[in-house]
């Protein structure tokens, strides 16, 4: 009776925000506590999905850390994070015969810029060759020369804004599955495209991106290949490895998984000018939005919370009174200061405040309100897609000028509206809209807002890709550097049959990687 270990551990970092995250910033899950995710659309609510109904197969549930996106993460939260993590797969070994790992793949930690790679590596340490281990990742994921060793397949999204969490945890389970009980001979091909992108373009439904991730869907339903993807990495997550990337895995024949992969990259890369965020400066759009019915979005993805930024940045709305923008505004922002004196003031009161600044100050210089109270929350929603949770503290609605602000008290995934929502505002109520996020699903705003502008404006998740600042991926890479060439070259992986392992099946690995 096959005995299937699942772990999980997922952040996503932007290394240009200033402040570092924490432990804490994880909500952890340990054994059983993993079932509750069953009936969200996440990767692990998929995999066990599959699990439950695959005959005979037991599922062991180890340990999940599931954090949203933010800043680096501290030594000390790494260490007790990955601590934890090895311990939990440590103490669930016995009569194992398959791992599923559930991963992003954007983490970075102080001292440790390939987090999941050490895990995988720790995982691989602790169990012997013979283990089949499978992943999922997140496509914004940095998958890594020392991750692709330790495994044996892997599965990505093939959606965004992503709606496929559990689709591809359940892709993945069903690989391992495979694996395990029809012992094959797997490839997978990796190919390195120096590429940073961003924008419009990547949106799975109508972007030039999505053309491409169809093909990869194609490949894997007409059976060419176990498993395809393309992952963008995420621009904001600058560590050695960090790109875009083909992966295509590949039962048997690895000239088909390089040909396929080599095709794709090649198609990538032509379009990589395309796929780069179109900007336009916050005096234009208020110009033009003041000449319009609306309502309007102002698109602030230069600080979205879900990409790693701070949530700090008030660059918009000291652009909308600078530019004397009088009709009504919803916006957001991450202060916990000003939401704690609201609380403390209370509903109904006029307080004086700054507004942001307060994480990210070498951006963003806080700004003076005279502000009434008007709701006050425990910051508490959920997710319109995921249906996971969201904390964001103390929380106040504050009103001032034609603007109403929902103050968080900390940093929570803002592509989605749960959390105007959750304070009973609706962003149809009003004339402009302030999203931290790049995208959001169409029905959200794109359908019945008369314009999404996206603003150029500073922030540690800007599509404005060379202001950044990156220091530590690879160069040279488009657009951080000027004349980037690129021959594409497949990497090819090849983990091992599997044989017999405690249920009856071996899995022998010989030295992964082959040459180009
Ligand atoms: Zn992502």
């Amino acid at each position: 009776m096959p005995r299937i270990l699942i772990v999980e551990c997922m952040q996503e970092i932007s290394s240009f925000n200033p402040l570092l995250s924490g432990y804490d910033h994880f909500s952890v899950q340990r054994g059983e506590e993993l079932y509750r995710q069953a009936s969200l659309n996440s990767a692990v609510g998929g995999a066990l999905a599959v699990f439950r109904t695959a005959p005979g197969v037991t599922t062991v549930p180890a340990y999940s850390a599931r954090a949203g996106s933010a800043g680096l993460l501290s030594a000390t939260g790494w260490q007790r994070l990955s601590d934890e993590f090895v311990v939990a797969v440590h103490d669930n070994l016995e009569n194992i015969d398959g791992i599923y790992v559930s991963l992003h793949g954007a983490m970075g930690a102080e001292g440790e810029l390939d987090p999941e790679g050490f895990l995988l590596t720790e995982i691989r340490r602790l169990t012997g060759p013979q283990m089949p281990i499978v992943i999922s990742l997140d496509l914004h994921g940095i998958l890594t020369d020392r991750m692709l060793r330790q495994i044996d397949g892997l599965t990505i999204y093939h959606t965004y804004p992503h709606v496929d969490f559990a689709d591809t945890g359940a892709r993945a389970a069903r690989l391992l599955l495979r694996l395990m009980t029809q012992p094959t001979d797997v490839a997978i091909a990796r190919v390195v495209i120096p590429a940073l992108v961003r924008g419009d373009e990547l949106i799975t439904k109508s972007g030039c991106y999505g053309d491409l991730i169809r093909d990869c869907q194609r490949i894997e339903r007409d059976g060419t290949a176990l498993a395809a993807g393309i992952m963008i990495g995420n621009p904001f997550t600058d560590v050695p490895e960090l790109c875009s990337q083909v992966i295509v895995m590949t039962e048997g024949d690895a000239a088909r998984a390089r040909q396929a992969a080599v095709r794709l990259a090649e198609e990538f890369w032509p379009q990589r000018f395309r796929m780069q965020g179109k900007l336009i400066s916050i005096e234009r759009a208020i110009a033009q939005a003041r000449t319009m019915a609306g309502p309007v979005l102002f698109t602030d993805a230069a600080d979205a919370t879900s990409s790693g930024a701070s949530g700090d940045s008030n660059a918009i709305l000291q652009g909308l009174r600078a530019g004397g923008y009088d009709k009504l505004v919803l916006a957001q922002i991450v202060d916990p200061r000003s939401a704690a004196a609201a609380h403390a003031a209370g509903v109904g009161a006029t307080i004086e405040v700054t507004l942001g600044g307060c994480h990210d100050p070498g951006r963003f210089t806080p700004m003076p309100v005279r502000a009434r109270v008007r709701l006050l929350s425990d910051g508490q929603a959920r997710l319109e897609t995921m249906r996971a949770a969201l904390d964001a503290g103390r929380t106040a609605v504050l009103t001032y000028d034609t603007v109403t602000v929902v103050v968080l008290s900390r940093s929570v995934s803002l592509f989605d509206r749960a959390m105007y929502y959750a304070v009973g505002l609706n962003p149809r109520d009003f004339d402009l809209i302030v999203v931290k996020s790049p995208h959001t699903e169409y029905h959200m705003y794109d359908e019945w807002v008369e314009k999404n502008f996206n603003i150029d404006v500073p922030g540690a998740t800007s599509a404005n890709i060379r202001m950044l600042g990156h220091t530590i991926c690879a160069r040279p890479m488009y657009p951080l550097d000027e004349g980037v060439g690129f021959t594409p070259v497949a990497t090819l992986y090849r983990p091992a049959p599997a044989a017999t392992c405690a249920s009856g099946i071996t899995f022998t690995r010989p030295p992964a990687r082959e040459s180009p």
